[in-house]
């Protein structure tokens, strides 16, 4: 199966961060052994999402040849490690992607899914994980300028030597007056899943905790370990 996944959009607060930090976490609790990476260089926010604070080493160190992806992999629970990025400005304004390539290559071999939360937008950074990925997921909302967004990723994803696997749409509402297959469809691609609006994913931020530990038995929660059953299914 694919091992390292891309989770990419082209318009920022989609839901990137929580599917990789909820598949990622669904897949844990399934047994896989997991890597979630922080790639968002600029906009750093996945440590909070599982109540890390990244005062020691970071993504950011590694790729500036401080620190070894050792130094800056962190456990989590069960299974899964995460690898968060720095977030001031001058960490950024220090860091080169570069060295993401070997990174990648390094956990590829370690863990069984490795999941890489990419920035949004259209800058080197961005652009560069959708390449090294075996797969890129895009995330997007039903809204029509996330949706138009997204047809750049894929574009993008074709120009980086990456492929597409699926579009994952979150945040979707009962009565949408387009279907969610159909979106996918105009997109070109397969539709991967559906993650329903829920107010607990907010929460879960705040708590610090992924949403399908959080809230296990809520709808998105749900959706996302059916996510994560359907991905590890084509094992
Ligand atoms: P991105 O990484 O693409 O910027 P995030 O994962 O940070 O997006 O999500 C953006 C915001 O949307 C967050 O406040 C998050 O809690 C919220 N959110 C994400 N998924 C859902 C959902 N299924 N239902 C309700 N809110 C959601
Ligand atoms: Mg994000």
């Amino acid at each position: 199966h694919e091992t390292v996944y891309a989770i990419a959009s082209g318009k920022g607060g989609v839901g990137k961060t929580t599917t990789t930090v909820n598949l990622g976490t669904a897949l844990a609790e399934a047994g896989k052994r997991v890597a979630i990476v922080d790639t968002d260089l600029g906009m750093a926010n996945l440590a909070g999402f599982v109540s890390l604070s990244p005062d020691s080493m970071t993504l950011h160190d590694v790729l500036s040849g401080a620190a070894s992806v050792d130094d800056a992999t962190y456990s989590i629970t069960d299974n899964i490690v995460a690898v968060p990025s720095g977030t001031s400005l001058d960490e950024y304004a220090d860091t080169s992607p570069e060295g993401l390539r070997e990174v990648v290559a390094e956990l590829r071999d370690r863990f069984d899914y490795v999941f890489l939360d990419v920035g949004a937008g259209v800058n080197h950074e961005t652009v560069l994980p959708l390449g090294l990925a075996d797969a890129v997921i895009l995330v997007s909302t039903p809204e029509p300028a996330a949706v138009h967004d997204s047809k750049k990723t894929l574009e993008l994803t074709e120009r980086a030597g990456g492929s597409v696997a699926g579009l994952v749409l979150t945040r979707t509402l009962p009565d949408s007056d387009i279907s969610h297959e159909e979106i996918a469809t105009r997109l070109e691609t397969t539709l991967l899943g559906t993650i329903p609006e829920d107010a607990t994913a907010r929460e879960s931020v705040y708590a610090g905790t992924p949403l399908v530990v959080y809230e296990p038995d809520g709808p998105a929660a749900a959706a996302y370990r059916q996510l994560a059953g359907d991905l590890a299914g084509v094992d």
